[in-house]
């Protein structure tokens, strides 16, 4: 308790409101600070979870767009302790995926203190404690606030930030420039036409989606990609891959899927897309890309109907120029280009987490730092990753909640014994 007192500093004391808090703080309510506190719940360990936003899975209610479905089947998206109702479909929408999360935050009663967002954490060596400073805002009142705990897990996610790249021109393009994560519907764009700067998941799916509602898109693709069927023979891509590495090496999986991509979709380098030299697989394990799975972007794409540009010199008076030298004249810009972690704007950490927001340790080892520091949902591999770090954390956390909580038991014990002696 001397401790707790000694890290106040004078003028954090009388500028902001300070709260210890008894258990872990979990930043973030998304799937992944959700499925921690579900898991430290179960074993009965107390946690706060701070969200900057005003609701859980921000992310998927605010910042995706409607047609989205998950990409991977549903018993690989499942959080820990509660699996999707049974009348779901393999692939649950959107608004399904969210009702899910819904019905799990109160199965767990988990409730997040929304609207706070953490503006810095760091670990006071002094008192062995994490000080985690935050802003609350209600309407247009903004309160700074201190919290202090033993334990902190980071679950602010791999695409908390918008990327936005630098394009010579793009500041001044007349036209509306949007990010992927403020897309909703091709509705608005309709008889437009769409540049789409990027050919990840999303790219490929906002390109389809702007199709089907008669806008004309073309899709930079700067880079190689490699791009998969969704489903082989009526199996899951994503399953097959993950049944055949358990008796495969990755290279031979990663021939072996190239081999059915090219069965399924035919040879896709003659629709501008370059494959890379690595393997889907060794690729999403050494580099972290995620491969495509086609949803019918390719269709569109050898029907004409969406075109495949190379990478963007400039903007320049309303046209896209190419690299290649041709002119495009376009109506609006989606600009696909990804996301980021924020961890190292607000961690004051430089040993667990690297520059780029991510834990040094790859998977399975990028879930626990020091000195109580905990990540979820950094391993590049969905919301299976985020679940088995969720349950190591809760094991992890549990196991010296509940030694703490005997030897305090024991303390009391032995003092109440003490007491009556003196009597
Ligand atoms: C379009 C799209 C589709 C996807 N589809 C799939 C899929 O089908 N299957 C799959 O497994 N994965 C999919 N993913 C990956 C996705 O990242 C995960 O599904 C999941 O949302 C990750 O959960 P998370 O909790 O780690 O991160 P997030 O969902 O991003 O949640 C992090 C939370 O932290 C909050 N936060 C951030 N910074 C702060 C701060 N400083 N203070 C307080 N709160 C903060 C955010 O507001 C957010 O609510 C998809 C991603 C995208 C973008």
């Amino acid at each position: 308790m001397e401790n707790l007192f000694r890290l106040v500093d004078h003028e954090d004391m009388f500028s902001r409101r300070c709260i210890w808090v008894n258990g872990p703080i979990i930043v973030g309510a998304g799937p992944s600070g959700l499925a921690t506190a579900a898991c430290l719940r179960e074993q009965g360990v107390p946690f706060m979870v701070l969200e900057r936003s005003d609701c859980i899975a921000s992310l998927w209610q605010k910042r995706t767009y409607d047609r989205l479905k998950l990409h991977l089947p549903k018993q690989f998206c499942q959080l820990p302790k509660l699996p999707f109702p049974q009348d779901f479909p393999e692939y649950p929408t959107k608004k399904q995926f969210i009702e899910y999360l819904e019905s799990y935050a109160s199965h767990f009663e988990i409730n997040p203190q929304f609207n706070e967002c953490v503006q810095s954490a760091r670990y006071d060596e002094t008192s062995g404690l994490w000080r985690v400073k935050t802003i609350a805002t209600s309407g247009s009142n903004r309160t700074e606030l201190e919290y202090i705990c033993k334990w902190l897990v980071v679950a602010t996610g791999e695409n908390a930030e918008c990327v936005i790249p630098d394009i010579e021109g793009l500041s001044e393009f007349k036209g509306d420039i949007i990010h992927a994560c403020e897309y909703k519907s091709g509705e608005s764009f309709s008889g437009k036409k769409v540049l789409v700067v990027g050919c990840g998941n999303s790219g490929m799916e906002l390109s389809l989606d702007l199709c089907n509602h008669n806008a004309s898109p073309s899709m930079v693709v700067r880079s190689s990609v490699h791009v998969l069927p969704k489903e082989i023979f009526g199996k899951s891509t994503f399953e097959l891959a993950v049944l055949m590495m358990k008796w495969l090496p990755i290279w031979l999986v990663d021939k072996l899927l190239l081999i059915f991509a090219w069965l399924v979709l035919g040879n896709i380098e003659k629709l501008g897309l370059k494959r890379p030299l690595d393997g889907p697989l060794k690729l999403k394990n050494t580099q972290g890309k995620t491969p495509v799975l086609d949803i019918g972007t390719l269709e569109k794409i050898r029907s004409g109907d969406i075109k495949v540009v190379p990478g963007i010199e400039r903007f320049i008076n309303g046209y896209v120029e190419l690299v290649n030298g041709e002119k495009h004249d376009v109506d609006a810009v989606v600009l696909a280009t990804g996301y980021r972690s924020n961890v190292p704007s607000w961690l004051q950490e430089g040993e667990f987490f690297s520059k780029n927001g991510f834990p040094k340790s790859p998977f399975p080892g990028g879930w626990k730092g020091n000195a109580g520091l905990y990540a979820v949902g950094f391993t590049r591999r969905g919301l299976s990753g985020a679940s088995y770090d969720a349950m190591k954390i809760a094991q992890d956390i549990g196991q010296v909640w509940k030694q703490d909580t005997k030897q305090k038991k024991q303390r009391t014990t032995a003092c109440h014994r003490r007491c009556i002696s003196q009597f």
